[in-house]
């Protein structure tokens, strides 16, 4: 395992053009539940049900009384871990471009990234659907459920429904993004929520390495990974960082 992390870091260093494309998995270690896995929200109700566009449109105070409940709750608290921080730090060394993440958690901007391509929007700004007014999502009053605007609007979060289209623009960056780059660091996304699992296929196509981070394997682990680290996302990229500042300083 540890010739892994050797591995890695030896790959990332020498490189000038690597990615990352995170999901659920990097904020756990944050406090944050995955949908699927052990402690997940799939525990609670069927995330796919209750964030699904459809459910939204008709019962709009279910979906904000349970999975926006549970979202709002967690990421209030939650700060960068340090699989966020390696990843800014990484940044710094003009090693890492871009990250594309699932998250809608704003982790890695918190962290210190500069570059991050939302691929399911973020929980941090609401929209009116009446409207349009947009408001920061710690600024609106949640006495009552769902939250209205001033026009008497319903408001819904800025981030993707399932049933929705990913942003045109975060779509289109991730392809050219994934075609680009020579290394893609894989971290903590089961990879079978499309079109997001679909970024390693085509940086692998295009002849880059996949390096994934996950403690379990994923249907990429077998296709197109160049190797899996089976650890915690913290924990592994923790290790990576330690061995490329050696080897820099
Ligand atoms: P997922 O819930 O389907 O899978 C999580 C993956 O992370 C699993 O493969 C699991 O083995 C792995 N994992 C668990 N703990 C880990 C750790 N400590 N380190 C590294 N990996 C770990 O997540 P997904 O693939 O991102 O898909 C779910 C969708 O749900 C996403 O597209 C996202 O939009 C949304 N979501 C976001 C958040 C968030 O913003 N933090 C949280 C839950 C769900
Ligand atoms: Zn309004």
């Amino acid at each position: 395992m540890n010739d892994l992390i050797a591995k890695a870091a030896e790959m990332l260093a020498k490189t000038r053009h690597v990615i990352a494309l995170t999901g659920a998995g990097i904020s756990v270690e944050s406090g944050i539940p995955p949908f699927r896995g052990p402690g997940g929200l799939w525990e609670k109700f069927d995330p796919m049900e209750v964030g699904h566009i459809r459910t939204f449109m008709k019962d709009p105070a279910r979906v904000w009384n349970t999975l926006m409940a549970e979202m709002r709750g967690v990421l209030k608290k939650a700060v960068p871990n340090s699989a966020h921080t390696s990843l800014a730090r990484l940044e710094e060394l003009s090693i890492l471009k871009t990250v594309i993440t699932q998250n809608i958690d704003g982790l890695h901007q918190k962290a210190g990234n500069t570059d991050v391509i939302e691929f399911h929007g973020n929980f941090a700004w609401l929209t009116c659907m009446d409207c349009g007014n947009r408001k920061e999502t710690i600024s609106v009053n949640m006495d009552v459920l769902p939250p209205r605007c001033e026009c008497g609007g319903i408001f819904r979060p800025d981030c993707v429904f399932f049933g929705e289209a990913i942003p045109e623009e975060a779509l289109i960056r991730s392809r050219e993004e994934a075609r680009a780059c020579e290394v893609m660091l894989v971290v903590g996304t089961s990879a079978i929520v499309q079109p997001a699992a679909f970024m390693p296929m085509i940086a692998h196509q295009s002849g880059a390495k996949i390096i994934e981070i996950n403690p379990e394997p994923t249907p990429l682990t077998e296709s197109v990974s160049t190797f899996i680290i089976q650890k915690r996302a913290g924990e592994a990229l923790t290790a990576i960082m330690a061995e490329i500042e050696k080897r820099a300083g």
